[in-house]
């Protein structure tokens, strides 16, 4: 049976954004976390992180490193979330093996086919929660509902590109997104 799930872009929505990451004590999560995270996965839902971590193909940040960063996530989320994938390519920058083009990079969508395949996901029925339009042009890419975190930003969102697809809810923060998720799923038989 395929199951629903909600992936969440890591920086800018379960971190609090500051550039790269590149020790677990650089990562801030954000205010709720474990909380908000609990109430997605009652309702259902898997928790699947999705991110683009070009620091990799820098040689910024090592595996082990990164390793120890998403251990230091996992215990803030109380070890809600059920899966990382993680893009370490970048298509210029840096000079190493992962400095390369690649499909995982959102705006493509391959870590979220890859989740959906290992996960047995049914994308029409998931969600996705991002703070940039290229999460949102990732989950529209594979029929996923996109919700933007935009805090402050939200009182612009009318600038939203008017080629790109917008997404389903402008919302200020995970919390918000959690709602939203929660509303839309109040009244379906499943
Ligand atoms: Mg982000
Ligand atoms: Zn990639």
């Amino acid at each position: 049976m395929s199951r629903r799930a909600v992936f969440l872009d890591r920086d800018g929505v379960i971190n609090r954004e500051r550039g790269f990451v590149l020790q677990p004590a650089e990562l801030e999560p954000v205010d709720g976390l474990a909380r908000d995270l609990r109430s997605l996965s009652e309702a259902g839902y898997l928790l699947v992180v999705i991110t683009n971590q070009s620091a990799v193909a820098r040689a910024l940040l090592d595996w082990p490193t990164l390793r120890a960063i998403h251990e230091r996530l996992q215990r803030a989320a109380d070890g809600a979330l059920d899966a990382i994938y993680v893009c370490p390519h970048h298509p210029s920058a840096g000079a190493t093996p992962m400095t390369r083009a690649c499909n995982c990079r959102k705006p493509s969508p391959g870590l979220l086919q890859r989740a959906a395949r290992d996960l047995h996901l049914d994308l029409a029925r998931s969600w996705l929660i991002g703070d940039a339009p290229r999460d949102v042009a990732a989950a529209h890419a594979v029929g996923a509902q996109p919700i933007l975190v935009c805090g402050e930003k939200c009182k612009s969102a009318a600038q939203w590109p008017a080629q790109a697809t917008p997404p389903v809810a402008f919302v200020q923060d995970l919390t918000e997104a959690t709602a939203h998720i929660a509303e839309a799923r109040a009244g379906q038989p499943n």
